[in-house]
């Protein structure tokens, strides 16, 4: 019997492995980037020619190899990352396998340079095998530069897609992966087209730079991220960023409980573009099940899945009022022994209402509270005042509709709307749906809010306007709402147009007033 079992040689295994976790210019960029993130760099920047097929080349200032680390780091299972198979629950590195530089090395011609802070080393590689190394003076960082892409294996050269198309999708790995770590400065150059440049910034900011503004936020300890609105939901899910552990993957339950968030708030085969970072337990996690480590297993997935059904469902809800209104009306003035002050004395200071001051009754627009004398609340302009802070500073989350309201209004002018957090979109010729409002202001009342903004398409002028046209009598409930919101507007004192919302009476107020009362009366 002949023998027909061999060994495979070491050449022919990186090349197998290599199918496996390059599959193209954008897998080696990840797995570049992913290693410069490793070795904790704060600049990373990539540059690439024809798609990458002529050239990749990354430098970053990370920690930079010793020299026999250099040699070690294109073999095959070498890796700096683990030690043991326990060290596989606890990852929180990126990199783990030990095996992406040794699979890009066995099909390209690769450079390496690097230093650790000491003398740097220069290797160059072809097909795996170091062709030369010797000692170089640089900084410390590493740079990697690949060149002849899959010149070794034909069959997978021929199987690339066009270089635009390859383009398109490195620069989408490298905003990705850009998204999780806003603290690292990314620049990414296509032959001499800048395609990405961010700075160092907070989160919500390189989220915002890359992929603009988004309707929803959810925040919670597990689950941060932004929710498009219903509206902009897509036929494809490639708007969908998922992170576990600052680590983008895909994962198609997790994918599934936030459409499950959304309820039927889209349509079906409709899927909305999100941007969310889940943290968990790095042991209730294993991302060794993808070479790509593109996919994870969860532990406990329902459960999980419940928890995130539930945490964007509840990025939907109205902010509604919930503190329990407790006031207790002591007794009633009637309408004539209200003084009409002259300006009276009052104090510039905060107000914050406390259940000991008293609610005394509520006169038309006017609310009247008892603390060491009397507040008049000028309601409407309180109204108009926090209007117009939700409106301009987009505060709360907006509420989609359930049939869309359509207006009259030029295309251009979209953006101003937008601007207040309402969510529109052109249906035709001087015509636009509005499909979501901000919180504050509600769909029966938007007509009149509409045309008091035409007007001078300011939010101030809008908001007085509206607000001052409201309505002329306010229930209990009503003026107490707006006195605690007021309480949580940045100015508290004034409305949007300078017209003072409340003042306070002292005793002693009083007593002037009644003194002067007197003295005009004794003259005539
Ligand atoms: P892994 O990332 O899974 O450990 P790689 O083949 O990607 O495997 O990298 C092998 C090793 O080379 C890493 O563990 C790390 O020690 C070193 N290395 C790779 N890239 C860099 C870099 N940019 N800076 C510093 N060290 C690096
Ligand atoms: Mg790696």
């Amino acid at each position: 019997m002949t023998q027909n079992i061999v060994r495979l040689s070491e050449d022919v295994i990186n090349q197998i492995a290599a199918g496996e976790v390059v599959e193209n210019p954008a897998s080696i960029v990840k797995e570049l980037i992913e290693n410069s993130l490793d070795a904790g760099a704060r600049k990373i920047s990539i540059r690439i020619q024809t798609g990458g097929q002529q050239l990749i080349e990354i430098e970053d200032d990370g920690c930079g190899m010793s020299s026999e680390d250099a040699i070690l780091c294109l073999e095959r299972h070498a890796t700096s990352k683990i030690r043991t198979a326990e060290d596989l629950y606890a990852l929180n590195t990126m990199g783990f396998r030990g095996e992406a530089l040794a699979a890009i090395s066995s099909i390209s011609h690769f450079e390496l340079k690097t230093s650790d802070g000491n003398m740097g080393t220069h290797i160059l590689a072809q097909g795996g095998k170091i062709a030369s190394i010797s000692p170089m003076a640089r900084n410390r960082g590493t740079t990697i530069a690949i060149r002849s892409l899959f010149f070794n294996v034909p069959a997978r050269k021929k199987f690339q897609k066009s270089p635009s198309a390859n383009t398109a999708q490195v620069a989408k790995v490298a905003e990705t992966l850009a998204l999780a770590h806003p603290e690292v400065s990314f620049v990414l150059k296509s032959q001499s087209d800048v395609l990405l440049r961010t700075e160092p910034e907070d989160r919500k900011k390189r989220i915002e730079s890359l992929l603009g503004p988004f309707a929803h936020e959810v925040e919670m300890s597990f689950l941060q991220g932004f929710l498009s609105s219903p509206q902009n939901a897509k036929t494809h899910r490639r708007n969908q960023f998922l992170f576990i552990n600052r680590r983008p993957v895909f994962s198609p339950v997790i994918s599934r409980a936030v459409q499950a968030g959304y309820g039927t708030r889209i349509a079906e085969n409709h899927y909305p573009p999100f941007i969310l970072f889940l943290t968990i337990d790095s042991t209730q996690v294993d991302v060794n099940v993808h070479p790509q480590k593109k996919e994870v297993r969860l532990s406990c997935e329902s459960a999980l899945f419940h928890k995130i059904e539930s945490a964007v469902a509840e990025a939907f809800a109205p902010q509604s009022f919930s503190e329990p209104i407790s006031f207790t009306p002591h007794f009633t003035l009637a309408e004539e022994t209200f003084p009409r002050p002259q300006p009276p004395s009052f104090q510039e200071m905060e107000l914050p209402f406390e259940i000991e001051e008293r609610l005394l009754t509520v006169a038309e627009h006017y609310l009247l509270i008892e603390k060491e004398g009397l507040i008049a609340v000028d309601l409407k302009a309180a109204h108009a005042r926090i209007l117009y802070e939700r409106l301009a500073e987009k505060k709360g989350s907006s509420q989609a509709l359930l049939w869309p309201l359509e207006i009259d209004l030029e295309d251009e002018d979209l953006p101003e709307l937008e601007k207040m957090g309402i969510e529109c979109r052109s249906i035709g010729v001087k015509r636009i749906a509005i499909d979501a409002l901000p919180e504050g202001l509600e769909a029966e009342h938007f007509a009149s809010f509409f045309s008091a903004w035409k007007e001078q398409k300011t939010i101030d002028t809008a908001a007085v306007r509206f607000c001052y046209g409201l309505k002329k009598n306010y229930s209990s409930d009503e003026a107490l709402f707006l006195w605690r919101n007021l309480q949580k507007c940045r100015d508290r004192l004034y409305d949007p147009l300078g017209k003072r919302i409340w003042m306070k009476i002292r005793s002693i107020d009083f007593e002037k007033m009644m003194r002067e009362a007197a003295k005009s009366q004794e003259k005539k």
